[in-house]
C-alpha cells in the first residue's frame, strides 16, 4: 500500500538561467542536483543557447539520465556570446523575458501530461523581473546568486553608501564586510560614478533589492569561505542556504549515489583535450595555467605584455585564449604563436576543472571570476589575479584565498560531504521546495 507522501508527484522546478557561461555552469549543476533528487526540472534557454549546449558539451548525455528533465526553449534573436555582456542584456530582457512569461501564462505553468504546473521558480538572481512576475502569477521565487556573497553583499548596500556620501570617495560602510580591506579601486568601476544618480548604479542597486522578495536565495559559496557576511546577510535575507562549490557537490552526490550518470560542463565552446596530453609531459607543479574566463577581452597590447612577462619568468605555460578575446588585432598575434611553442600550449578553451587539478599545474593567472576561484580553491591551486570586471575585484581581495590554497581545499570538499554544510543546506533547500509542493 502506498502511502499519502508516496502519491504525490515530485515537485516541478522551473528553471531561468542568465545565458553567460558562468551563470549557465551554475545552473546546470543545479538542475542535476535537483535531477538527483527525482524532482521534475523544466531549464528554459534561448535557441541559441540550446544548439550551443547540445553541440559542444556532456549536457546531451547527463541529462538523458533523468526522464524529470527537459529543455523549454524561447526563439530568439541572440547576439554572439563572448565580447559583450552588454549585447546579452538586452536580448534577454526585451526578447527572452517578455516571451517566458508569455510561455508560462500560456501553457499553464509548463504542466504536461507527464508533470504538474510549475510548483517552483528558479530564477537568477540578474533578473529583477522574477519577484513581480512570481508574485503576480503566486508562484514560490527562488533566486540563485551565483557571484560571491561579498560581492552581493557590496551591491546590496548601494543605497547605504550613496546615502552616507561614501561613494565614490571612501568605503567603509558595509556591516559584515569592516575586516574587509576594500579600497575604492576594488568596487566593480560602476560603484566609481562621481554622480550618485548615476542610472546604472540606481538600477542595479534597486535590482539587487529584489532578492528580499524571494522566498529563499542560493548561494554558489560555502559557510567556511564567507561565513561572517553570510552571518550579517541573514539578518536581512533569513533563508538563504549556501550549497557551493557547486560543480565539487554534483561529484560528491554522484559518488554518494553511486550514479553512473556523467557529470554536467556547459561548454559554450568546445573543450581542446589535447592540452592534457601536454600537460601529461611537464613536471609537477610546473605550470601556470592563464585563462580570463569566457567574457573578459583583452587588447592586443596588455595581450604581449601578459606573453612577455609569461615568457621572461622561465615558468611553462597553458595559456586559454578565445578567439573573441582579443581587440584591435587580426586574431593571435603570429610572433605570440611562434614564441609559446617552446615554453607554452595555447588552446581556444581547456577543460578547466580537470587542468587545475592536473598535477602538473602550480599557479593560476586569472580574471578572478567566481567559478574559476571556486575551482581553484578546489584544486588547492594558488591565484594571481588580474581582475577584471563586476565581481572579479572583490573576489580577488579574499588575500586568504590565495595564501591558503591547501586548507581551503579541503575545507572545500568537505564542505560538500555527508555532514558538511554546504551538504546539510542542500538537503535543507531540497526539503523546503518539497514542501512547498504538499
Ligand atoms: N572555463 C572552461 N574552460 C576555459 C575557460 C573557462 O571550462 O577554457 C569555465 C570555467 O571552468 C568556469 C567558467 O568557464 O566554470 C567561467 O566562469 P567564471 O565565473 O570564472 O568567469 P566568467 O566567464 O563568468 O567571467
Amino acid at each position: 500500500m502506498s502511502s499519502k507522501t508516496e502519491d504525490i508527484p515530485p515537485a516541478h522546478v522551473v528553471i531561468f538561467p542568465f545565458p553567460a557561461q558562468g551563470h549557465m555552469n551554475c545552473m546546470l549543476n543545479l538542475a542535476h542536483l535537483f535531477c538527483l533528487t527525482d524532482f521534475h526540472v523544466t531549464f528554459i534557454v534561448s535557441e541559441f543557447t540550446h544548439r550551443l549546449l547540445l553541440r559542444n558539451t556532456s549536457v546531451p548525455s547527463t541529462f538523458a539520465a533523468y526522464p524529470g528533465f527537459q529543455f523549454r526553449t524561447i526563439p530568439d534573436d541572440h547576439p554572439r556570446f563572448g565580447d559583450k555582456i552588454a549585447d546579452i542584456v538586452p536580448a534577454v530582457t526585451n526578447i527572452m523575458v517578455p516571451l517566458f512569461k508569455k510561455i508560462m501564462a500560456d501553457e499553464d505553468l509548463l504542466a504536461s501530461p507527464n508533470r504538474r504546473p510549475a510548483t517552483c521558480f528558479v530564477a537568477d538572481g540578474f533578473f529583477s523581473f522574477a519577484a513581480d512576475f512570481a508574485e503576480e502569477i503566486g508562484l514560490p521565487l527562488v533566486y540563485f546568486r551565483t557571484p560571491s556573497a561579498s560581492y552581493f553583499w557590496s551591491y546590496f548596500h548601494v543605497d547605504d553608501l550613496i546615502q552616507a556620501q561614501e561613494i565614490p570617495i571612501k568605503v567603509k560602510g558595509i556591516p559584515g564586510m569592516e575586516g574587509f580591506l576594500l579600497r575604492r579601486r576594488d568596487l566593480p568601476a560602476f560603484f566609481r560614478t562621481d554622480d550618485v544618480n548615476d542610472h546604472l548604479l540606481q538600477s542595479l542597486a534597486a535590482a539587487t533589492r529584489q532578492i528580499t522578495r524571494a522566498q529563499a536565495v542560493i548561494f554558489n559559496t560555502f559557510e567556511d569561505l564567507e561565513g561572517p557576511i553570510l552571518s550579517i546577510m541573514r539578518e536581512e535575507l533569513p533563508r538563504i542556504y549556501t550549497i557551493g562549490p557547486i560543480h565539487e557537490h554534483q561529484k560528491s552526490r554522484l559518488i554518494e549515489k553511486k550514479s553512473e550518470a556523467s557529470i554536467v560542463a556547459g561548454n559554450f565552446w568546445e573543450e581542446d583535450r589535447s592540452c592534457i596530453d601536454w600537460l601529461n609531459s611537464q613536471a609537477p607543479r610546473s605550470v601556470i595555467y592563464v585563462s580570463f574566463g569566457s567574457i573578459t577581452v583583452v587588447t592586443r597590447e596588455q595581450l604581449m605584455e601578459f606573453w612577455h612577462g609569461l615568457v621572461n619568468s622561465s615558468q611553462r605555460f597553458l595559456w586559454v585564449m578565445r578567439l573573441d578575446s582579443i581587440t584591435g588585432g587580426d586574431g593571435i598575434p603570429a610572433e605570440l604563436m611562434e614564441g609559446t611553442k617552446e615554453k607554452g600550449y595555447l588552446v581556444k578553451w581547456a577543460p578547466q576543472e580537470e587542468v587545475l587539478n592536473h598535477p602538473a599545474v602550480g599557479g593560476f593567472l586569472t580574471h578572478s571570476g567566481w567559478n574559476s576561484t571556486l575551482e581553484s580553491i578546489v584544486a588547492g591551486v594558488p591565484m594571481i589575479c588580474w581582475p577584471y570586471f563586476g565581481d572579479h575585484t572583490i573576489n580577488s581581495r579574499k588575500d586568504e584565498f590565495l595564501e591558503r590554497a591547501n586548507g581551503m581545499a579541503k575545507m572545500a570538499k568537505k564542505t560538500v560531504d555527508r555532514g558538511g554544510s554546504s551538504y546539510t543546506n542542500l538537503d535543507a533547500l531540497i526539503g523546503y521546495i518539497k514542501s512547498l509542493t504538499i
